[in-house]
């Protein structure tokens, strides 16, 4: 059974990440994606990162109308920084008989060949990578290989183009606090809970209903 993962921030999860997630599946031919939002993303201050709990629930709203979609909790409960490797160690102990694909954002992945996260080597032997670019990001086998310092060979590393991906959380958080539209960058439900919730300094009710 080949078992998507797809790890990320999620602050917020939006169109670009979903599209990814559908493309990954269909391309790799995985039987279900797992989506892994972080507790504490290891490289950022966790007071820069909005409440776990509410990225979780934003995740959970934006995939639950997909049946091949699913949350897992297990970054989010597990205390301190979630480091990928004891994830995919912790769901390969689960799930023995799956081939784990890792999907996540192509920036992550040179930072893995860079060996800049925890046990770098070790986690790019664990598992399928799929890195995944936007449009004006190229990331070629070249890239790839001079960027690797772990020793590994790259076989398990696919690159995705994704043009969908040129919606990014960093705008949405930028727009939101700017009364700027974020109407179809990511699902309603997101929308809403992002207004009913006040996250990213969203205005109020009636500014809401100025960008509808
Ligand atoms: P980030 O550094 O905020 O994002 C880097 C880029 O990748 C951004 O352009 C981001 O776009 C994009 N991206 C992130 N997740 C994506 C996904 N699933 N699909 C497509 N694009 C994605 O990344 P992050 O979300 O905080 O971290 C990515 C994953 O790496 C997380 O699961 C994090 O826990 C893990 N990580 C682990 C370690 C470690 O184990 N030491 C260290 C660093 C990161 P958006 O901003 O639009 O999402």
């Amino acid at each position: 059974m080949k078992l998507g993962v797809m790890g990320g921030t999620f602050d917020p999860i939006h169109h670009g990440h979903l599209v990814t997630a559908e493309e990954a599946r269909v391309q790799f031919g995985l039987e279900r994606v797992l989506f892994l939002p972080n507790r504490h993303p290891p490289h950022k201050d966790p007071a820069d990162v909005t409440d776990p709990e509410d990225r979780y629930l934003m995740t959970f709203l934006a995939t639950v109308s997909n049946p091949h979609f699913s949350v897992s909790r297990i970054e989010i409960d597990r205390p301190g920084a979630s480091y990928t490797i004891e994830t995919i160690r912790a769901l390969a102990a689960r799930h023995p008989d799956a081939e784990l694909h890792y999907i996540t954002g192509a920036d992550a992945i040179l930072q893995i060949m860079r060996g800049e996260w925890e046990q770098s080597p070790e986690l790019l032997g664990m598992c399928q990578f799929i890195a995944a670019t936007r449009p004006g990001f190229t990331l070629d086998l070249q890239t790839l290989r001079g960027s690797n310092c772990t020793g590994r060979t790259l076989d398990n590393v696919h690159v995705m183009e994704i043009p969908a991906l040129a919606i990014s959380s960093t705008d949405i958080r930028s727009r939101v606090r700017t009364g700027r539209p974020i109407k179809y960058l990511v699902p309603e439900a997101v929308e809403a809970y992002i207004a009913k919730r006040n996250l990213y300094g969203w205005l109020t009710p009636s500014g809401s209903a100025a960008r509808g």
